[in-house]
């Protein structure tokens, strides 16, 4: 365990032996501010790889050149342009290139994913998920028992106990093993937005599964942050955006994940399209769907190559730095920007008092803290915005802070307790 100090030195000296510390030189910092941005929102929105305006310019000039023949005689054909991430996207949630594809964006996915994987029989109709799950989850949840003409009792939801920030990882394993053969889902999401829990999302597959139910996860908060291992642990199902962590542009497109073990099921239930039909027999186009083996099999359109080649310029930059290095230096920074926090807070308890509310151990958290500011409002985190500091901020006082381990530096960190500091009074 380092022991860490709140000075400029310490967090220099920090980032001199950091060994990503190069890559924060591959992405455009945002300059529209006086100040220096100290930028800590990349679970919202990453910053923009340099490489991402070649790789989209690639496609621009391939089109100017080609025209609809692009699609095969591009440097990349368009035809076969998605099989050119699976290979990064499977090193970053651990699972098997077939495993994965990247596709649409991130709320039409589960919803297809649920077409598929959310089929109530008989008395097994119950989702289980997190209370006050992203707003976005919420109805898609809802819109899917609807759907199948339940009623809304069907959604059971897990929160924590009174009094307490988090969900207890045995209320959630309590929870399924209760509904037992009621429970048709478990659809959670891996690292909670708000809180930046994460979960084990091992245990909640295992637990699931002893009961016969289904298990995905929405893994916005967690792709290019959490080090997955998802066929390992056996989860059904998953989906995420790529614009978080991953950097790849706002609104950009998504990816999901479906196990080996439901690679060849053609007679499961899905919403179908030309682009998961047999790619052999695709353009012979003649009626009757036949699927792709793995999670090709789920797409519906053509794949929209702008936005997978700025997805493809940012899995380079994850694929050569590693999620392994990725981890390690998250863990740190994470911790180092935790200690700042808590040194402020003890050092100024007369004004105000910070509660980090995101677990403290790093197997159940990743990259995001959340800060309870108390006796502190609005007002405060919009001097923080002054001073170049770009946050999140919930109300009624709850602080989001990311610093992403790809771009963020320890000395950023520092500037960031530097800037709280003064914005206590
Ligand atoms: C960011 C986020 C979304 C956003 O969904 P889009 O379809 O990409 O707009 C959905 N769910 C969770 C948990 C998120 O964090």
């Amino acid at each position: 365990m380092i022991s860490f100090e709140n000075t400029l030195d310490f967090a220099k000296k920090m980032d001199n032996q950091d060994p990503l510390k190069e890559y924060r030189n591959r992405f455009h910092f945002p300059d529209f501010h006086e100040k220096t941005i100290r930028y800590f929102t990349g679970n919202s929105l990453g910053l923009q790889p340099k490489s991402t305006k070649q790789y989209i310019q690639e496609e621009l000039d391939d089109w100017a050149k080609y025209g609809v023949e692009g699609h095969f005689m591009s440097r990349r054909p368009w035809y076969s342009y998605h099989e050119n991430l699976s290979k990064y996207t499977a090193e970053i949630v651990g699972a098997k290139p077939s495993e994965v594809v990247v596709t649409h964006s991130l709320t039409t996915n589960l919803h297809l994913l649920m077409v598929s994987f959310y089929q109530p029989q008989g008395k097994r109709t119950k989702i289980i998920c997190e209370e006050k799950a992203f707003p976005s989850d919420q109805y898609a949840l809802e819109s899917q028992i609807k759907h199948h003409h339940l009623p809304k009792e069907a959604l059971v939801e897990v929160g924590p106990r009174e009094g307490e920030h988090l969900i207890r990882e045995e209320d959630i394993l309590n929870k399924i093993s209760e509904v037992g053969d009621e429970l048709a889902l478990v659809m959670i999401g891996g690292v909670n937005y708000y809180t930046g829990q994460l979960f084990d999302m091992k245990k909640i597959a295992s637990a699931g599964h002893d009961v016969g139910a289904i298990v995905g996860f929405d893994l916005a908060h967690a792709a290019g942050n959490i080090n997955l291992n998802l066929h390992e642990w056996g989860v059904d199902f998953a989906a995420w955006c790529g614009y978080k962590y991953l950097n790849s542009s706002p609104g950009g497109v998504s990816g999901i994940f479906v196990h080996q073990r439901h690679e060849d099921k053609p007679d499961l239930n899905r919403f179908a399209g030309w682009w998961g039909h047999d790619k052999e027999s695709r353009f012979l186009m003649e009626p009757g769907f036949k699927p792709m083996i793995g999670a090709e099999g789920w797409q519906l359109s053509n794949a929209p190559v702008l936005g997978m080649a700025a997805h493809l310029a940012s899995l380079e930059i994850f694929h050569e730095a590693g999620m392994e290095n990725i981890g390690r230096k998250r863990d740190i920074l994470t911790a180092f920007l935790e200690f700042i926090i808590e040194d402020i807070s003890e050092r100024n308890k007369d004004k105000c008092e910070f509660e980090i509310i995101t677990p403290k151990s790093i197997e159940n958290r990743g990259a995001q803290l959340s800060v309870l500011a108390h006796g502190k409002g609005k007002k405060m985190f919009d001097k923080l915005t002054e001073q170049g500091v770009i946050a999140d901020w919930r109300e009624p006082n709850v602080i989001r802070i990311a610093p992403a381990p790809l771009y963020n530096s320890f000395e950023d960190c520092w500037y960031f307790g530097e800037i709280l500091e003064k914005a206590l009074d």
